[in-house]
């Protein structure tokens, strides 16, 4: 498990979830309740990893970054 950015494409909202990878199709919104969210990253990424503890950006190819670095 991760704790995972995302974003609501409908209303903006940003926040924060706690999920498996398996799981991610099934977030909503917590304001408006839209499943239409992407993942962002911010920078994030460096510090979490594509997976628990292991690689971050500093490998310079993590694989859930979008373009930190
Ligand atoms: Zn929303």
């Amino acid at each position: 498990m991760a704790l995972i950015d995302f974003k609501c494409i409908k209303c903006g909202e940003k926040f924060e979830e706690i999920v498996k990878l398996s799981d991610r199709e099934n977030i909503k919104c917590p304001k408006c309740g839209s499943e239409d969210i992407k993942q962002v990253f911010e920078g994030k990424c460096c510090s979490v990893g594509s997976s628990k503890g292991v690689g971050g950006c500093s490998s310079g190819s993590c694989g859930g970054c979008s373009g930190c670095h």
